[in-house]
């Protein structure tokens, strides 16, 4: 399945010490209960490839220190291709929100990776209950750095 994205906002919470272009991509095919945002299970939005990526460095590039994928488990190949497109033009940092619950194969092509579908009586990262997990690629190694969002 082609990628495709939703909408995009610069934040600074979500990836620590890091601003932000947190990239809305839909087709996710978890089902989270409770999801906080089912729109972005639709098969919808304007196709996520270089063109596109080409835009919104041009628009915010300047802005921001990250470039975040929010999801795209749907096709991580493609995900992984447009990380290394992203990583030969820019020197921002890569991330990748994902919903699966392991580490995926492709860590090592992002900078941070967030592992773990939303589940209501855990909480989110801010929470220190939580089940999902953000990690550092600490060269080539992942190092667990969810603690941050606790402090
Ligand atoms: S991973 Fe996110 S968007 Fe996908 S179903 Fe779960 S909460 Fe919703």
């Amino acid at each position: 399945m082609a990628l495709k994205f939703y909408n995009y906002d610069i934040v600074f919470q979500e990836i620590p010490d890091e601003v932000t272009l947190a990239v809305n991509l839909t087709g996710c095919p978890h089902h989270c209960e409770g999801c906080h945002s089912p729109h972005l299970q639709r098969d919808t939005g304007i196709a996520l490839d270089e063109e596109a990526l080409n835009n919104l460095l041009s628009q915010y590039g300047q802005q921001i220190t990250c470039f975040c994928f929010m999801g795209g488990d749907a096709n991580p190949r493609e995900l992984s291709r447009l990380a290394t497109y992203l990583r030969q033009k820019t020197k921002l940092k890569i991330a990748w929100y994902s919903g699966n619950s392991k580490l995926p194969d492709i860590f090592t092509h992002f900078d941070y990776v967030k592992t773990g579908p939303y589940i209501s009586q855990f909480g989110g990262l801010k929470s220190p209950t939580t089940n999902q997990r953000l990690y550092r690629n600490n060269g080539g190694v992942p190092q667990d750095i969810t603690a941050r969002f606790w402090r």
